[in-house]
């Protein structure tokens, strides 16, 4: 059985370990998501300073290959927008989010990462850092259009309104609606199937199920962040396994697992599991 985590981070708590247990656990294919900067020790003073970021994200994702099939995604975490704004200010953290992820893109279209990542402010900010993260997110918007590939976003807690305004803005720039992935998605997948915009669910408590009693169009994520200060947070990397032996226990069939877990993967980024 194929059996997908859509979005994880490999850190500094277990590392590939992590992976060892998802692979125990039942796990097969995972989307490695690459992290803010101050992460790799990497400081941006410019967009392409980002690049460091990347190229090691990658190399943890080639490390990931002995273990599971990993795919890589790279972005600019929108909190990004605070911590270069705090020491560059917001207006010149706007433009370096905007080169760091051209260049992401460049990564995408060589076909070393799958998609992109981007986002606004899950937290409170005050009006301009908004507007400047929009912008910033819509530019994100631009460069997935252009390539054709998917992008995942980070953004405040969904709500209807929220998901509706989200895909306006993929419209105004051309961007399919269902090349938007919306990470930490709760489990209205019918919601989501009206707005366009695609649910990544967090796979918590009784989420998989409720989100499986709605329909078939969903992918799911543990957004497991291998931090050493919050271990096992957002979600441990068992989960997506263990949750969906759970649904086959409540009667899904395997065809229904080969939806979620392989066919909306492949038809999402545009690759063969
Ligand atoms: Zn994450």
């Amino acid at each position: 059985m194929i059996i997908t985590d859509n979005h994880m981070h490999i850190y500094k708590h277990l590392k590939l370990k992590a992976l060892e247990q998802f692979k125990q656990a039942g796990g097969t294919h995972v989307l490695l998501v690459s992290l803010l900067a101050h992460h790799y020790d990497v400081f941006p003073k410019s967009g392409k300073d980002f690049v460091k970021v990347f190229e090691e994200h990658l190399n943890v994702v080639r490390k990931a290959n002995k273990i599971v099939k990993a795919y890589a995604v790279l972005g600019v975490h929108p909190a990004e927008i605070t911590v270069l704004g705090s020491r560059l200010g917001f207006e010149r953290a706007a433009e370096i989010m905007k080169e760091a992820l051209t260049i992401a893109g460049e990564y995408v279209a060589k076909g070393e990462a799958i998609a992109l990542k981007s986002g606004r402010p899950h937290y409170r900010v005050d009006a301009h850092v908004w507007r400047l993260s929009n912008e910033v997110m819509k530019h994100a918007f631009e460069l997935a259009k252009e390539i054709g590939c998917a992008i995942q976003i980070h953004t405040e807690s969904y709500n209807y309104d929220m998901g509706v305004e989200i895909a306006k803005i993929a419209d105004e720039v051309g961007l399919r609606r269902d090349k938007v992935v919306k990470h930490f998605s709760p489990p209205k997948v019918k919601e989501f199937e009206e707005i366009g915009i695609f649910p990544s669910v967090l796979a918590g408590d009784d989420k998989v199920l409720t989100a499986a009693k709605e329909g078939d169009r969903f992918v799911l994520e543990t957004d497991y962040i291998d931090d050493p200060k919050r271990p096992g947070a957002v979600l441990g990397p068992k989960t997506v396994p263990k949750k969906v032996k759970e649904l086959v226990e409540h009667g899904f069939g395997e065809d229904f697992i080969y939806k979620i877990c392989k066919e909306n993967i492949e038809k999402l980024y545009g690759v063969e599991l």
